[in-house]
């Protein structure tokens, strides 16, 4: 007998078939005797649909409505799904994730898991239950209900699973497994056997959403056998996500290249002509860190006259009109000069590999790629597993493509091997 912790997301419970196909699943693994935790994410588009009515009422809700808004998606699909496990005769019960004691700390729309309770959830268990408990969201010291950000469900099932000494938390979603990239975009994309979780969690810090990654965190900090498989399908073995390795023999096996990914999120800012002194990059960032707006990417130009300098910086989407006007009302007042340009319609594509480590040329290889497609690479990043690249967002697809043909991770090219 073993514990599974099944996480379920929102097109795999985005209607009462699929609500029902779940059920049927969950009852398969009970019936050949093993224990399930079921996790589930809101129907498909609900949270967005939640969010968007909060926006015709306010433009600016406070965080604390907003989470008590958006945690209600995921109250229906639990009842949904404990209502449809009865139907079929297996004992099962639902819990919101108060109710089920997942404490979180009190950052709305971005709360961190601290401690969850596991002891009732055990004696359900004990008692022949199937536990079905909504994802994505908690509750802090105070009472109130938070959520964990977007695609914060799978961070509940890993979450859960490291508490409850889960043999396996299983991610089932509308993909066979992690491929090499999002195979919405890339056709020619391979489902990967296994990818460690350094890979995966750049993979999912860089855009690639198939798994949030303070679930990969959490996979990695406490041990968890993860799993990403297919809700449609059944018999694959998915994608493991596996532990780190520092072996030498086996990294020189590794590809260099394991997966791309990629996202159309961010924008990107410029201040041209800023005083080249010291303390003026903490001058220009600080208002901005101060107002919590996250920094990715940052340039500064060597300046030829040695007085004037560009300073480029990418931030969120979603940040990029505060940012502009942090910068406007508050930077250039105070460096006393200054320019500034902004786009928001860029992309960052980026290759990701434990094998680069140990491989010269990665980063030559990719730009002659994007160029060879007449592709303008405009910012590059890189840290020992990964390059990134801000191109123009029309590029975006094309860039990916061809970089996944060139880097020999096709499907076809891989077969033919
Ligand atoms: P869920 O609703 O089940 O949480 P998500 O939409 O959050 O599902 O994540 C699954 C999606 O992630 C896939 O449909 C796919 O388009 C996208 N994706 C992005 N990068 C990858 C990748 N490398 N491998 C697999 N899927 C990926
Ligand atoms: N329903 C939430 C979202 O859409 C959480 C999740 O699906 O993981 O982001
Ligand atoms: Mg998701």
């Amino acid at each position: 007998m073993a514990l599974y912790v099944q996480k379920f997301g929102g097109t795999s419970v985005g209607s009462v078939e699929r609500i029902k196909a779940v059920a049927e699943k969950v009852k398969r693994f009970r019936d050949n005797g093993h224990q399930v935790v079921v996790v589930v994410s809101a129907m498909s588009g609900e949270t967005n649909r939640l969010v968007d009515l909060a926006s015709q009422i306010n433009d600016e809700p406070t965080p604390r409505e907003l989470d008590m808004l958006v945690s209600t998606g995921e109250q229906v699909t639990i009842s949904l799904l404990a209502m449809a496990l009865q139907k079929l005769g297996v004992p099962a019960t639902s819990y919101t994730g108060a109710q089920v004691g997942i404490q979180t700390d009190s950052a709305y729309t971005k709360a961190r898991i601290q401690r969850i309770e596991t002891d009732d959830i055990q004696s359900d268990l004990d008692d022949g239950q199937v536990v079905v408990v909504a994802g994505f969201q908690g509750v802090d010291e105070e009472g109130n209900i938070t959520t964990l950000g977007r695609g914060g469900s799978d961070t509940t099932g890993v979450a859960l699973a490291a508490a409850l000494k889960a043999d396996e938390c299983q991610i089932y979603t509308d993909v066979d497994g992690v491929y090499t990239t999002d195979p919405r975009v890339c056709s020619k994309a391979r489902r990967l056997e296994t990818i460690t979780v350094e890979e995966m969690l750049e993979l999912a810090s860089l855009g690639s959403k198939v798994l949030q990654i303070r679930a990969v965190e959490f996979a990695g900090k406490y041990n968890v056998p993860l799993r990403v498989l297919s809700s449609f399908e059944d018999g694959g073995n998915g994608t493991l996500i596996i532990a780190d390795t520092d072996d030498e023999e086996d990294s020189m096996e590794e590809p260099l290249i394991s997966g791309i990914a990629f996202t159309a999120n961010e924008a990107k800012l410029t201040l041209l002509n800023t005083p080249d002194v010291p303390g003026v990059a903490s001058r220009i960032l600080g208002p901005i860190a101060d107002a919590n707006i996250e920094i990715d990417m940052i340039v500064q130009n060597v300046a030829p006259a040695g007085d004037y300098t560009d300073f480029t910086f990418t931030v969120g989407k979603g940040d990029y009109k505060q940012t502009m006007k942090i910068l406007k009302e508050q930077v250039i007042p105070d460096l006393g000069g200054g320019e500034l340009r902004g786009d928001d319609n860029i992309a960052k594509v980026s290759l990701v590999g434990v094998g680069m480590r140990s491989h010269a040329g990665i980063a030559s290889k990719m730009f002659r790629v994007l160029a060879d497609e007449n592709i303008n690479i405009r910012m590059v990043s890189t840290s020992e597993i990964k390059i990134s690249v801000v191109i123009d967002e029309k590029h975006m697809e094309l860039g990916v493509r061809a970089l996944h043909k060139a880097f020999g991770l096709d499907k076809d090219d891989i077969e033919q091997e």
